[in-house]
């Protein structure tokens, strides 16, 4: 259907629609009928699929094999443990894999965007899946168009198409069908098009096809793509996992070798050191870290900020710097008007002289003032008779009704005829209204751009006069000194609407009315957060299109600044920098005043040249660049348009700033916990390989059967790891520099850390072996359970790189405490029980034996790990 050449009664009459919206009723009996509008991206993994995945291994596969084989030629008995432990290692790594997915979906749903429509004569927010073709739907600058629409109103409306048509100029749009007949895509100005943004103005139309069926459905029908991403920690374990693979596979293959020709038999070998591999290898880790990520990410959606990209949750704590928005996000966003001032005259709103419409037209500067905050204003009354709006357009609106000026009553006498929308690069807007015979244009916005525009001021006798600048810049100083907002406001008449009502049209020779200064307190909790940042080596900054004197009186409230006035840049200067100096300067700016939203790019990319790893936020359609570019792109979630959503890892659902400083934090503790959990796994990996691979070096039989090193494997890896994520931050989380992004797993001595306890373990496992084997009692149990309680008290050991376990509290991580007790009673069960006894080759020990043998684990480890802490501190100390 060419839905463009169609005339708007005709599109409405074919969609069985009218301008006033579908009913609820229909609605969904067509939702039912056309189904969702969603773009389907990749077909989800089926459980079952997600569950053969875990035996794509290489190595289990090979083991698969191996048991198959042995069992054939030796003893069943012996490969069906074997494949009942893989088939259990498979059920776990499904559950979780499982249970992380879950949460990203869940995730992804409430990243969902939604859509404002008029259904049964309403205005109502709708999830856009949920677009029906003849849903009527209203735009606005900064939305992503969520279907395709034939426009039935577009004031000013523009739209950004490039996904469409690689247009990368915004595309004027209008009513009409375009006068040819056949036109392309890009030149059928009267659609708009699902996925295209709007850039600027607003506009409404009727949604006449959804889902697959768009424009957008039938390109994204052909480039289908399923790849998942990887983040960069899942990046450095996977090759970090390939070259000890290679490490592993080679210290088999030698012990395989060593071990036949010393006499072992064939294929008990061979199972040997496949088990080994297997157990040794870290293949699961990549995916430990993205259900630790999965997990962290539902964590922190609870505080209130909901991760878009799951690498995001990874770097959080990585951040050196926070670049925030000021306006909402630092501030309460809750506007009231303090200070009216026109003229000679400054006062309260409350205390405006009185004024009944109907008996004048206002003529002093006041009345036209109180009457352009009232006019040139887009707040709207919702169904409870409650202001909704842009906070700044309420407080104006809440003042201008407190004199007697309401907008609806001023709308029928002096209706809109055109208007010029707020856009916070020209930072002003201008509305046109018919004034009797004549015309009058209001313009209101930031001090500079409308006293910049204005040739002449209003008199109190309601003539033109001269404009005072110094007097009025007097005036700004003083209340914005005091962290007011001030905005001004301005008028000119027309004999009749000017014919190209454009910004140079409308927004010159304007004749000054007055100011107006509106107080927005700094969120309570924003101060804390702010020196929580100071404290974590984490510099926080102030960007803003207000005035550099507003910004400063905040930033200095919040403690962003002290008093030096050389930490403030204005939009101008910053301008006036080349890159270079920007770079040379950029550490020593704490707060960017004036500026318009598209050098937010620049101070993120010289940021990033000093080697910053920066947090961005951002509401606007200007503010996506920045967004997509910063380390950390931060979206509003309640202010936020679309497309800044769209392009942020991470959306404040609270708008607060507080909120940024504590998903930091949070992002520092998940990665602190995937450490432990990958140290803890190496370490204890590397111990039995250690001892398996040195044994017959030493003329010793091997450690370990087959079925118990995969045993030991699945026993350690599984509940006491998990548990290890669940470890509660360090006090001092935030008293740290932030982790270097480059840095590996095992920087900072870890690496020694992961062989020198190896090394303990593995040698302690064979004098263990060697003692008891010559005193003959049931030495492999003893080994076996030696490994066991050695890998627990490691994952103990390893809570904290520095403090005493026993400053943390042996029970402070109540999970890990039930890991290591059930842990521990599977491994008495396999020791005492006599069929376990039979599966596992154990033999039951005697409370001497046992309690020998746990004694000796638990306490070498701990001895030593607590000393190495005690030097870790002291040489922390001392440095
Ligand atoms: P911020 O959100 O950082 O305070 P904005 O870019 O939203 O800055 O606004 C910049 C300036 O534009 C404000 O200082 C104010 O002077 C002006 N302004 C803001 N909102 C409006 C509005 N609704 N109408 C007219 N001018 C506005
Ligand atoms: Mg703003």
């Amino acid at each position: 259907m060419e839905w463009y050449r169609l005339s708007h009664t005709e599109t409405l009459r074919a969609l069985d629609a009218t301008a006033t919206g579908l009913t609820i009723a229909e609605a969904r009996k067509r939702l039912a009928q056309f189904g969702m509008n969603e773009i389907r991206h990749e077909a989800q993994r089926k459980p079952l699929r997600m569950f053969l995945g875990q035996f794509t291994d290489f190595m289990i596969i090979v083991l698969l094999i191996a048991a198959v084989i042995s069992g054939i030629i030796g003893k069943p008995g012996d490969a069906l443990p074997i494949l009942a432990i893989v088939l259990l290692n498979a059920i776990i790594g499904f559950v979780q894999e499982f249970r992380a997915e879950r949460a990203l979906i869940a995730l992804r749903k409430m990243a969902e965007s939604t859509a404002i429509l008029l259904r049964d004569g309403a205005r109502i927010s709708v999830a856009a899946r949920e677009i029906v073709p003849g849903d009527i739907v209203l735009l606005e600058a900064g939305n992503i168009v969520p279907a395709d629409l034939r426009l039935l109103e577009a004031v000013h409306l523009q739209a950004m198409e490039a996904a469409l048509t690689g247009e990368s100029q915004p595309v004027e749009k209008t009513v009409a069908p375009p006068a040819d007949e056949q036109v392309s895509l890009g030149d059928r100005l009267d659609m708009a098009y699902m996925g295209t943004v709007v850039s600027y103005g607003r506009g409404m139309g009727v949604a006449v096809t959804t889902g697959m069926g768009t424009e957008l459905g039938r390109i994204a029908e052909a480039i289908r793509s399923t790849k998942a991403v990887q983040t960069p920690l899942q990046r450095r374990l996977a090759l970090f996992g390939q070259r000890l693979s290679i490490a592993i596979f080679c210290a088999c293959l030698v012990m395989f070798v060593a071990g036949t020709l010393h006499g072992e038999p064939l294929f008990m070998m061979l199972l040997t050191v496949i088990s080994l591999a297997v157990a040794a290898i870290p293949e699961a880790l990549p995916a430990v870290v993205s259900i630790t990520l999965a997990f962290g990410a539902r964590r922190l959606v609870r505080q209130n900020a909901l991760i878009r990209r799951l690498p995001a949750v990874e770097t959080l704590g990585s951040v050196t710097y926070i670049c925030s928005d000021k306006t909402g996000t630092l501030t309460l966003n809750r506007m009231t008007v303090e200070t009216i001032w026109a003229g000679v005259t400054s006062f309260t709103p409350g205390a405006a002289p009185p004024w009944r419409p109907a008996a004048e037209r206002p003529q002093s500067p006041v009345a036209l003032l109180l009457t352009a905050l009232a006019l040139s204003n887009d707040a709207a009354i919702d169904d409870q008779g409650e202001l909704t709006g842009d906070p700044t357009e309420v407080a104006l609106s809440v003042a201008a009704r407190a004199a007697g000026y309401d907008r609806a009553e001023l709308e029928r006498l002096f209706p809109r005829l055109a208007e010029l929308p707020f856009d916070s690069s020209r930072k002003c807007m201008t509305t046109v209204h018919r004034w009797g015979e004549r015309v009058i244009s209001f313009t209101k916005g930031a001090v500079e751009v409308v006293v910049g525009s204005s040739a002449s001021a209003l008199g109190d006798g309601g003539v033109a006069e001269p404009l005072r600048e110094e007097g009025i810049a007097r005036q700004v100083e003083a209340l914005a000194g005091e962290g007011q907002r001030v905005l001004a406001v301005a008028m000119r008449t027309y004999d009749r609407l000017p014919d190209i009502p454009g910004s140079d049209n409308l927004e010159s020779g304007l004749t000054f009315l007055g100011l107006v200064g509106m107080i927005d307190p700094p969120r309570p909790e924003a101060q804390q957060a702010v020196a929580q940042c100071r404290t974590a080596g984490i510099t926080p900054v102030m960007i803003t299109g207000d005035h550099p004197l507003t910004a400063r009186a905040i930033a200095r409230r919040l403690a962003i600044i002290d008093h030096d006035g050389t930490a403030v840049m204005t939009g101008t200067e910053l301008a006036a920098l080349s890159f270079d100096e920007l770079v040379a300067r950029v550490e020593s700016v704490r707060v960017y005043a004036r500026v318009v939203p598209e050098q937010k790019l620049n101070i993120v990319n010289a940021l990033q040249q000093r080697g910053h790893f920066v947090a961005m936020t951002g509401d606007g359609v200007n503010d996506a660049p920045a967004i997509k570019k910063a380390d950390i792109g931060v979206a509003m979630g309640i202010t936020g348009t679309d497309v800044a959503k769209e392009a942020a890892a991470m959306v404040l659902l609270d708008d607060n700033f507080a909120t940024i400083v504590r998903a930091v934090r949070e992002g520092r503790q998940i990665f602190a916990n995937i450490r432990k959990f990958i140290i803890y796994s190496i370490t204890s990996n590397t111990g039995t390989l250690i001892a398996v691979a040195f044994g017959p070096l030493f003329g010793l039989p091997l450690l370990l059967l087959p079925i118990q090193i995969l045993w030991l494997n699945l026993l350690c890896d599984s509940l006491p790891g998990l548990a290890l994520a669940s470890e509660p931050a360090d006090d001092d989380i935030m008293n740290r520099p932030p982790i270097n992004p480059t840095e590996g797993i095992f920087a900072g001595g870890r690496g020694y850390f992961v062989v020198g306890f190896g090394v303990l373990i593995g040698a302690g496992a064979l004098v263990l072996q060697a003692l008891t084997m010559r005193a003959g009692c049931a030495w492999q149990t003893m080994v076996l359970t030696f490994l066991v309680v050695n890998r627990l008290t490691v994952a103990m050991a390893v809570r904290s790189d520095r403090r005493s376990l026993f400053s943390i509290g042996l029970f402070t991580n109540r999970p890990l405490v039930g890991a290591l007790f059930v842990t521990l009673l599977l491994q008495l069960t396999v020791v005492y029980f006599p069929p376990g006894n039979r599966i596992f080759a154990t033999c039951p020990l005697t409370i001497r034996e046992l309690s020998l043998t746990i004694a000796v684990a638990v306490g070498t480890l701990l001895v030593v790990s607590e000393l190495q802490k005690a030097l870790v501190r002291s040489r922390a100390r001392r440095g």
